[in-house]
């Protein structure tokens, strides 16, 4: 028998995407909208993908990791979610304690603002890709250390070899350093795309950060606003 449909709870989703989608906009100086539907954007065809083999080969050769510290007090590895062939992948910096729980990037409350961000640039979280610096959080949600980036790291560039974005953002300072190899605020770093080989990547501002300083959002709109040209106009 089918589950029953969460009618509720997925309006209420479609509500809040909406809501952050005219609050972004309005950031950007748009008070009124036009009442004709927008042109339905063809949904690309899922076929068989053998980067979901490769980026579960990847997995299994982490298998029950304890390469660093940070094993000792996890309760799952959140390895990575979504789009194997993403054409656009969002790097944040570890799990926090919803993700740690549930095994999946990004599903606390920063992580249902990165959804409301990624519907705004009219994509949906399934198209894309989402994963961690490092894959097991860290105690009491502190920052990752350079021992424990240095040990994790790895398993994400192999993730980006697999699956060949054209664009990653970086979310927030700790993943923009660990991808870009650099020590320039983020402040400086957001902004402009810079390059990992032929990726171009965007640092932005981490969702928990926007929850603490909503004034970003308007800068973190521009950054995406970028993002978003970038991945339409090929
Ligand atoms: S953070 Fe990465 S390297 Fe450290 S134990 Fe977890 S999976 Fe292994």
């Amino acid at each position: 028998m089918n589950a029953p449909v969460n009618w509720k709870q997925d309006a209420l989703e479609i509500l809040a995407s909406l809501r952050t989608y005219i609050e972004l906009q309005k950031l950007q100086g748009i008070r009124e909208f036009p009442l004709t539907a927008a042109p339905v954007r063809e949904t690309k065809q899922v076929c068989p993908s053998r980067n979901k083999d490769a980026l579960k080969a990847i997995r299994e050769d982490m298998g029950d990791c304890t390469r660093c510290k940070l094993h000792a007090s996890r309760k799952t590895i959140v390895f990575g979610t979504g789009n194997p062939d993403a054409g656009l992948v969002f790097v944040g910096e570890g799990p926090g304690y919803d993700e740690d729980m549930q095994g999946e990037p990004f599903v606390g409350k920063a992580g249902q603002l990165l959804t409301r961000i990624i519907n705004a640039i009219k994509l949906d979280r399934s198209e894309v890709y989402i994963a961690n610096i490092v894959k097991c959080r860290p105690p009491n949600n502190r920052d990752p250390q350079d021992d424990e980036i240095h040990a994790c790291i790895p398993f994400l560039k192999r993730q980006i070899e697999v699956i060949q974005p054209r664009i990653i953002c970086t979310l927030g300072r700790i993943a923009s350093h660990a991808l870009l190899e650099t020590r320039e605020s983020i402040t400086t770093l957001r902004g402009r795309f810079h390059l990992l080989g032929s990726i171009k990547v965007m640092p932005t501002y981490h969702p928990s950060f926007l929850l603490r300083y909503p004034e970003k959002k308007r800068e973190t709109w521009e950054d995406l606003q970028k993002v978003q040209k970038e991945y339409f106009n090929r």
